[in-house]
């Protein structure tokens, strides 16, 4: 447990599929409520396009309340282009493995359905246009890509620096989470070594924004104190390490009818608040502390496996 002289961790949550996956606006006003009256503001990762015709720029209601919760503290940033397909690569094998599938063979079938699809100049086109769409519907730049369901190739490390973004949040420290969600207590799966808790140089004109992990995805009741344990586990683990807390969830959860990502969320905030004093901040407030030279960037040198940041591989 932390000191109360100690230096302040920063914790930052992130919100994933608000937008063109997760369309209703009534979802995302709860959870802009929930982390409001938590004080911990949340950064929504934004979908630009969905079904139906749905794009970013062209809803004016939705906007409003993204908006709105900007001026009350929140943020928004990048989430890929359509958050379909394999848009900027597989997905990692945590993601792959989920519901007890073999990851190689997954990987086998995403590259043969849309392996020659991964390209820097494709990846450069679909991150123009997303960038587009957020831009008309901002009135700014998003700072920050995080792609659907983490997809990756190399190549799109080279594709965020050529349209000119410096940061992304696309991996993940403890895939641990993930075997959580799919019923794995006894697993023997940890950080990935490869992975630092804090953000890290992958280019030299790109910096990563690691996640820690996933707690708080389809609950129930009884899964809530086991999820809550690895999180705790991973909060204290990161102060230890002088990292950044990072968190990762979705909005299709915390804002659901069910209250129970909502459950473990509070007290997992709770105990950041009251055991190590964290300060709540933002991605755009982390991105201000790093470009002001207070939050220094590890210079890392990532592993680069044959299938590229793919764990498992
Ligand atoms: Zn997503």
């Amino acid at each position: 447990m932390a000191s109360v002289s100690a230096p302040q961790m920063r914790f930052v949550v992130t919100v994933d599929d608000p937008g063109g996956l997760i369309q209703e606006i009534a979802t995302l006003q709860r959870v802009v409520d929930f982390f409001g009256e938590e004080g911990a503001p949340a950064s929504f990762f934004v979908i630009p396009r969905g079904e139906g015709g749905w794009q970013l720029d062209r809803q004016e209601e939705w906007l409003a309340v993204a908006q709105q919760a900007e001026q009350q503290g929140h943020d928004c940033q990048l989430h890929g282009l359509d958050h379909a397909g394999y848009e900027f690569g597989p997905y990692p094998a945590f993601i792959f493995g989920m519901g007890g599938q073999d990851p190689k063979e997954r990987l086998r079938l995403a590259r043969e359905e849309a392996g020659h699809l991964w390209r820097r100049d494709l990846y450069v086109e679909k991150l123009e246009t997303a960038i587009e769409i957020f831009e008309n519907a901002f009135g700014r730049r998003p700072q920050t890509l995080r792609t659907g369901a983490l997809s990756q190739t190399p190549e799109l490390y080279d594709a965020v620096a050529d349209v000119g973004m410096r940061y992304v949040s696309n991996m993940i420290v403890n895939p641990r989470g993930w075997e959580y969600i799919g019923g794995r207590y006894d697993t023997d799966v940890d950080w990935d070594p490869d992975v630092p808790p804090t953000p890290y140089y992958l280019r030299q004109a790109v910096i990563n924004l690691p996640m820690i992990s996933e707690y708080a995805w389809k609950l129930t009741p009884e899964k809530i104190d086991k999820h809550l344990a690895l999180a705790i586990e991973d909060l204290e683990r990161v102060y230890a390490a002088d990292g950044v807390f990072i968190l990762i969830c979705h909005v299709q959860e915390v804002g659901a009818d069910h209250p129970h990502s909502r459950v473990l969320l509070h007290r997992l905030l709770e105990a950041a608040r009251e055991d190590y004093q964290v300060t709540f901040m933002t991605v755009r407030e982390l991105i201000a502390d790093i470009e002001s030279g207070e939050m220094p960037v590890l210079e890392y040198k990532p592993r680069i496996t044959e299938g590229g940041y793919y764990s498992g591989n």
